[in-house]
């Protein structure tokens, strides 16, 4: 379903047509920036049961209603903040700026065409099928997230060490009765809410696979190279390293669930397999870019942490030894690669690849990309609202910005879903090596003072 409305801008009274696809959620708030004087204007919808929106309204429009009449009867609201609403009569005047909204779905910077409503352009990039499992997954996301504070609630008590408060919440929040105070049914229990809320965000298949090949690992190792799999695991406990990359990791959530609008457009690049080869410029219909900068700093800081752990496992694998990264010399024969894994950790972030030498874990490329990090990180970054383009410089170097390189708001939010993605699969690392302190043979591994 779509509201077609006019709106005149309050700063400056340029009028923009929009055409407003409904999404099923029950709150909407849709932004777009005036093209002429760059003014924030917000439509914020409310639909009460918007699931069954498009039912209710092909039945009216079926009965013989008029438009506005259905969208009156179907309760459907909205309100206009920094700009006011123009009546319409027949058809949107070509002359003036026009932009197509839906929190759901990329749309195109363009002009206006009946009938070809975003929904329609998604199909027809997606394909019937795929564009159903998006909704499906967005259905998801908007049955849970008015949860997502009492999630966030969890990780906190969790986190802080409030255990037994932890298990009361879980009881009467998530009526998930935790089995004992021991640690490792604590964390099934945080584990089980995480991973259900978050599913929405991840790739199907993803994790489930991903356990098994880890837990696999760390029995294999625990087994066949035990002495050099208790060194690891000392290191791990002694440093404090695991317990406080754990809690770094379920930081990352938060941000996550709170960019859940502007990351329901990126989640449907999953489904358009013509986006990367079309590079055509589209829109996010929600929230601006600078909310989300410092989620990606932060979430690429994790991951940093996170390649220390991969790397250990890499070299138990490859060498028998945590420490033992592969030779690698300069041409003169210096020595290049760490000479232990504590080395390894202060290298930075875009050296780090070099040394992970074992096929084991491959990091996603979209995940880790180094010029983006290190642009928002330095501050060389800018945001234009109404192209929503983001320009960013890999390398500040004399005076001038050189070698700018740019990108839409919509890829941005894909790198983050890519990089959140990435963070996601390695806790699951995180979260099996620290079973492997807790639980047999592990936890007799490592002597305890
Ligand atoms: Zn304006």
């Amino acid at each position: 379903m779509n509201i077609n409305m006019s709106l005149k801008c309050g700063e400056c009274s340029n009028q923009t047509n929009c055409r407003v696809g409904m999404s099923n959620r029950d709150v909407q708030p849709l932004k777009f920036s005036c093209k002429k004087c760059g003014t924030l204007i917000g439509i914020h919808v409310t639909a009460k049961g918007a699931d069954t929106l498009d039912n209710r309204a092909i039945a009216a429009f079926q009965a013989g209603k008029k438009p506005k009449d259905v969208y009156l009867n179907q309760g459907v609201n909205w309100t206009i903040t920094n700009a006011s609403e123009v009546g319409l009569d027949g058809m949107f005047d070509p002359k003036l700026d026009f932009v197509d909204l839906h929190l759901d779905f990329p749309v195109v910077f363009g002009s206006y065409v009946p009938g070809n409503t975003p929904y329609m352009q998604a199909v027809g990039r997606s394909g019937g099928r795929m564009a159903a499992f998006h909704r499906q997954r967005l259905g998801l996301i908007n049955d849970q997230y008015k949860k997502y504070p009492q999630v966030v609630e969890l990780i906190s008590k969790y986190t802080k060490g409030f255990y037994g408060p932890f298990c009361d919440y879980a009881k009467k929040r998530f009526k998930l009765q935790v089995k004992s105070q021991r640690m490792e049914d604590i964390n099934a229990a945080l584990y089980t809410v995480v991973s259900y809320y978050v599913l929405p965000f991840t790739l199907p298949d993803d994790s489930q696979a991903l356990v098994r090949k880890y837990t696999g690992t760390a029995v294999d190792l625990m087994q066949n190279k035990k002495a050099a799999m208790a060194a690891f695991l000392q290191e791990l406990f002694d440093t404090d390293f695991l317990a406080s990359l754990q809690r770094d990791c379920l930081k990352v959530y938060k941000p996550i669930f709170d960019a859940e609008l502007p990351l329901r457009p990126a989640l449907f690049l999953d489904v358009d397999s013509t986006y990367a080869a079309a590079k055509t410029a589209m829109r996010v219909s929600s929230q601006d870019f600078m909310e989300y900068r410092e989620v990606y700093k932060d979430m690429a800081e994790v991951l940093n942490r996170q390649l220390v752990l991969l790397a250990g496992m890499g070299n138990l694998i490859e060498r028998g030894d945590h420490n033992a990264f592969a030779v690698r010399t300069s041409k003169t024969g210096k020595q290049l690669s760490p000479a232990s894994l504590n080395e390894y950790a202060d290298v930075a972030l875009g050296n780090k690849l070099h040394d992970l030498d074992s096929g084991w874990h491959t990091i996603d490329p979209l995940a880790h990309d180094n010029e983006l990090r290190n642009a928002i990180a330095h501050n060389k970054i800018d945001y234009d609202d109404v192209t929503q383009v983001i320009t960013y410089y890999p390398k500040l170097e004399g005076m001038e910005r050189e070698k700018k390189r740019e990108i839409q708001l919509l890829d941005y939010m894909h790198r983050l879903l890519a990089l959140f993605r990435e963070v996601h699969r390695l806790h699951h690392l995180v979260k099996c090596l620290n079973y492997a302190l807790l639980i047999e043979p592990g936890a007799s591994m490592v002597k305890r003072p």
